[in-house]
C-alpha cells in the first residue's frame, strides 16, 4: 500500500467503521419508526439494505421485489470457471432475511411511481411504499455490438457478467474446448461493474488451460488501453502464465491497438475488431453497461444512463423518497463494487431510518476493497476509504492503496486468503448467516 501500512490502513478502515456504526446505532435508538420500505432488486445492495434497516429499527416494515428464488454472487464467479470451485458455493437465499421479518416478493418491478409512491410489478400489482430503494444492478448496451443480444449471450456468447446460468455455461464450453484453442474475453469500456473484474477472468481462466489444456491461449480483445492494478496483473502474467513470451497464455490487445470490437457471428464464433476479425473457441464478450432497466423507466437516469443521487444519503436527485444504491448510482470516486454496494447499502439504510423518523442524515464513511485472485496461492488488492466533505463523496488521502508490487510469496499469499475471508465474511454480511 502507498504511504501506509496495511495494519494503519486496517485500523483506519476499522475505525471508519466504527464512526459509522455508532452513526447507526445514534439514530436507531433515538426513536420509534414505523413506514414501510420497498427494495426492487435483492442483490448486494438490496439485501444489505433490508437486513441493516431491519437492525436499525424492527418496527419498519421491508419489502424486497426480486424475480429470483436464489443469488450468485458475481464476485468468486470467476473462480467457478477456473474450477477452484462451484456454482452451488456462490449460490445464497433469502431465508435468513426471511426471519429477520423482511417480506420478499418473487416477482420483477415493471415501474415505479414516485408521484403515487408505489412500486409496479409484473404479477403481484402495486406494492405502497413509504421510501423506496432501487438497486437492479447493470444493464447492457447491445446496440454497441452487432450480433450480440441476450438471446445470445445467453445461448452462446455468454457475457457471466451476472452470475448464474451464464457463469455455468462458460465453464462447460472451456471444458468442452480443444488444447490449443482461444479463449476471447473482450473487457467493456469504463464505466463497469467490478473494474478489475475481466482481468482476474483472464488468470482464473489460463489457470484452467495451463493445467489441463496448455498449448491453448486466452486472447483479451480490451475496449480500453489501460485498466484497474494493471502493473499487477501483468506481473502476474509475467509469473504465472509466462505474458511477453512466444508461449505465453495470455495475449492483451490494448484498444488503440484494434482491441475495441465490433461485432460478433455466434455461428462461427468470429469477432469482428476494429482492426483485425478473431476467431474464439470461447467467446467472452462483456458489454458496455448503463443502470439496471427499471431505472430508466422509472425515470431515475441522468444523459449517461446512470442514476445521480445525494451522496450524503443516496437519495435520487430525480425523485424524492427514492432512493439509488450499488452499480446503478453515480457514487463515483467509488467503483462499481459489491463492497461498495454493500457500504452504501448501509448509509442509505441509515439515511431512510433517519428519514422516517424525521432526523437529519448522518455524515457518511465508506469503504471498498477489491480482491484479485491471479492464481492459486496468490492474490493482489485495492482499498480505499471515502468521507462526504458536504457535496461529495471524496477519497481520504493516506488510506488504503495497491497492494505493493515488490510484495513477498507470503504477503501475496495472505492477500488470497484475505479475498477467500471477505467472501465469507461479506455474504453472511449481506444475506445474514
Ligand atoms: C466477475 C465479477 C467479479 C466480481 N468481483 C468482485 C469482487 O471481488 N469484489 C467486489 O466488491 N465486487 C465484485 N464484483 C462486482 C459486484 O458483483 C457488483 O458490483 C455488485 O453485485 C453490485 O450490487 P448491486 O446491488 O448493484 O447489483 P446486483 O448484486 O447485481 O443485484 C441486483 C439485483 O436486482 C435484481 N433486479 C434487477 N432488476 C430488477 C427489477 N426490475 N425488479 C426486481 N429485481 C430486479 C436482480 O435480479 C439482482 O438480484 C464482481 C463482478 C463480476 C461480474
Amino acid at each position: 500500500m502507498s504511504g501506509i501500512s496495511r495494519r494503519n490502513f486496517i485500523q483506519i478502515t476499522g475505525g471508519a467503521a466504527a464512526v459509522s456504526t455508532l452513526g447507526v446505532s445514534n439514530i436507531l435508538l433515538a426513536g420509534k419508526s414505523a413506514g414501510h420500505v420497498v427494495i426492487v432488486g435483492g442483490g448486494i445492495g438490496g439485501a444489505t439494505a433490508a437486513r441493516y434497516i431491519k437492525r436499525a429499527d424492527p418496527a419498519v416494515q421491508v419489502t424486497i421485489v426480486e424475480p429470483n428464488k436464489d443469488y450468485y454472487t458475481c464476485f468468486m464467479s470467476n473462480e467457478v470457471l477456473s474450477g477452484h470451485r462451484t456454482l452451488d458455493s456462490i449460490k445464497f437465499g433469502y431465508k435468513n432475511l426471511e426471519s429477520m421479518g423482511v417480506k420478499i416478493v418473487q416477482d420483477y418491478a415493471s415501474n415505479i411511481d414516485a408521484g403515487k409512491k408505489h412500486v409496479v410489478t409484473k404479477k403481484s400489482g402495486n406494492i405502497a411504499y413509504d421510501r423506496c430503494i432501487v438497486s437492479p444492478g447493470v444493464d447492457f448496451k447491445w446496440e454497441m455490438i452487432e450480433g450480440l443480444d441476450a438471446k445470445v449471450a445467453a445461448e452462446k456468447i455468454p457475457h457471466a457478467w451476472k452470475a448464474g446460468p451464464q457463469t455455468a455455461l462458460m465453464r462447460k464450453q472451456l471444458e468442452a474446448m480443444k488444447d490449443g484453442g482461444t479463449v476471447i474475453i473482450a473487457p467493456p469500456p469504463n464505466p463497469f461493474r467490478c473494474p478489475p473484474g475481466p482481468y482476474e477472468r483472464a488468470c482464473q481462466v489460463a489457470d484452467y488451460l495451463k493445467n489441463h489444456k496448455p498449448k491453448s491461449k486466452v486472447l483479451i480483445l480490451d475496449a480500453k488501453d489501460k485498466f484497474s492494478k494493471q502493473g499487477l496483473f501483468m506481473q502476474g502474467w509475467k509469473k504465472h502464465y509466462g505474458y511477453g513470451t512466444d508461449n505465453s497464455l495470455i495475449e492483451w490487445v490494448k484498444g488503440a491497438e484494434g482491441g475495441i470490437i465490433e461485432g460478433v457471428d455466434a455461428k462461427t464464433n468470429t469477432v469482428t475488431g476494429s482492426v483485425d476479425e478473431y476467431k474464439g473457441d470461447v467467446v467472452n464478450i462483456i458489454p458496455a453497461q448503463k443502470a439496471g432497466k427499471i431505472a430508466f423507466t422509472a425515470g431515475l437516469v441522468n444523459d449517461k444512463g446512470w442514476c445521480p443521487v445525494n451522496q450524503q444519503t443516496f437519495e435520487s436527485t430525480k425523485h424524492k423518497d427514492v432512493y439509488v444504491i450499488g452499480d446503478s448510482s453515480v457514487a463515483s470516486p467509488l467503483p462499481k463494487s459489491g463492497y461498495s454496494a454493500n457500504s452504501e447499502a448501509k448509509v442509505c439504510a441509515a439515511a431512510v431510518v433517519a428519514s422516517l423518523q424525521g432526523k437529519d442524515p448522518a455524515i457518511p464513511t465508506l469503504v471498498n476493497t477489491c480482491y484479485s485472485v491471479l492464481a492459486p496461492g496468490d492474490g493482489i488488492s485495492v482499498a480505499m476509504v471515502y468521507n462526504f466533505d458536504g457535496k461529495k463523496i471524496q477519497k481520504v488521502k493516506g488510506s488504503g492503496g495497491l497492494t505493493p508490487m515488490d510484495s513477498s510469496p507470503a504477503m501475496r499469499a495472505r492477500e488470497e486468503q484475505y479475498a477467500h475471508s471477505w467472501f465469507r465474511n461479506i455474504t453472511a454480511d449481506v444475506f445474514g448467516g
